[in-house]
């Protein structure tokens, strides 16, 4: 729980904020593998990096705290996150997925932990009778992005939470593009919250890195000796790089809420726009539960242009938003998820969960909401047919 009452001040003081040796206002880069032992088994409190850090401690001390959970741990990548909390699950055991996961969580369930004998499922998880149904005595796991990429679908985490408890059924959330800023899944029920670091947390594009924080105390002593015993944590500068990031994660994702629902309603009244896909617009399906359990929509965005369009000059007629991969950055970047982002997903499972070629998803900066709506609105032009 986090000693703050808002969330504002706790990511500039929460986790582990001055150095206790120092009074340095910013926790120091201790780049160092290893530490000085005075004598035999009289270590001062480290042994080696991998196993403790103390700057990733004071990143790792921050995320629990904003997230309200008891542990947190930091790693090289989202992915080494997610990675590392499946391994939490034994070969026999099955994972239910959302329809729109991540495609790197597809991939690492599909192409490695198959192989493992942990086995998957892709559920529809906005629809709570689908996921009921899809619940057999071998599912351990369910894993919820809310909203889910690309399509933004948005799943009710305290009625998907309730459900599974009574099946002990543990509920991860990839809180990725919401932040703990805008959505805080452990206190909607959910039993651990993974992110990738490297989008809205870090804030600037500049770093990978992923984050995990549990809720109970017997997870967080698997996990922690699961995160030494893989090793894929995160390392002292980049762990600076993120708690820095952190600190202005408010008014960052204040102000691309506010451009975020400026462009989708101006987007969604375009004669060229065919569907748009965000939760912050009130005839989305996912609104009012988004409004339920979140402070706000977030900044992703997603729109299909009609057929007289042609998406590939679109994206060459972008000069101020770039095509790249990623999100969550002050920039505005936009991708062509079929492929891009989700090329791992095959191609007939893309086309059942509507990621359709024609989508384009926008990942809306805080530049002035004037100036990315202009880029867009003029690329969309130019690639009238
Ligand atoms: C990017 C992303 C990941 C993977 O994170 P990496 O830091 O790239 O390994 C996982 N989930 C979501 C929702 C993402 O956007």
């Amino acid at each position: 729980m986090s000693r703050f009452e808002n969330i504002n001040t706790a990511l500039i003081h929460g986790g582990i904020s001055i150095d206790e040796k120092t009074g340095a206002v910013n926790i120091p880069i201790y780049q160092t593998s290893t530490y000085k032992q005075d004598g035999l088994g009289k270590m001062r409190g480290y042994e080696y990096s991998r196993t403790g850090n103390p700057t990733r401690e004071a990143l790792e001390a921050l995320i629990a705290e904003l997230e309200g959970g008891v542990a947190g741990f930091a790693f090289g990548s989202g992915m080494a996150a997610t990675t590392t909390v499946l391994s939490l699950f034994n070969s026999g055991d099955k994972v239910l997925i959302s329809s729109n996961v991540y495609g790197g969580t597809f991939r690492v369930l599909d192409k490695v932990f198959k192989n493992f004998s942990i086995s998957y499922g892709i559920v529809d998880t906005s629809d709570e009778a689908a996921f009921e149904a899809a619940i057999t005595d071998d599912v351990k796991a369910v894993m919820i992005e809310s909203p889910a990429n690309p399509l933004m679908t948005v799943t009710d985490i305290a009625a998907i939470s309730k459900i599974s408890h009574a099946h002990g059924i543990t509920v991860i959330v990839d809180n990725t593009f919401m932040t703990p800023y805008l959505q805080k899944p452990l206190s909607l029920g959910a039993d651990i919250v993974v992110h990738s670091a490297t989008k809205y947390l870090g804030g600037h594009s500049d770093l990978v890195a992923g984050l995990a924080v549990v809720k109970d105390k017997e997870t967080a002593e698997r996990l922690a000796f699961l995160q030494n015993a893989t090793g894929g944590v995160l390392g002292p500068f980049d762990s600076f790089l993120l708690i820095k990031g952190i600190k202005t994660l408010g008014v960052r994702m204040d102000r691309h809420v506010e451009n975020a629902l400026k462009i989708a309603e101006r987007l969604e009244k375009h004669s060229a726009v065919k569907n748009i896909y965000y939760p912050g617009l009130k005839n989305d399906p996912g609104y009012e539960t988004n409004k339920k359990q979140a402070k706000g929509p977030g900044a992703m965005i997603s729109f299909e242009l009609k057929e007289e369009y042609d998406i590939k000059v679109f994206f060459e007629s972008l000069e101020l938003i770039m095509l790249a991969e990623s999100l969550g950055g002050v920039e505005s970047l936009v991708c062509h998820p079929s492929t891009m982002t989700h090329a791992s997903i095959p191609e007939d499972i893309r086309k059942k969960v509507g990621i359709t070629d024609g989508l384009i998803r926008l990942s809306v900066g805080i530049e002035d909401a004037e100036d990315i709506y202009k880029d867009l609105e003029k690329a969309i032009d130019r690639s009238r047919k």
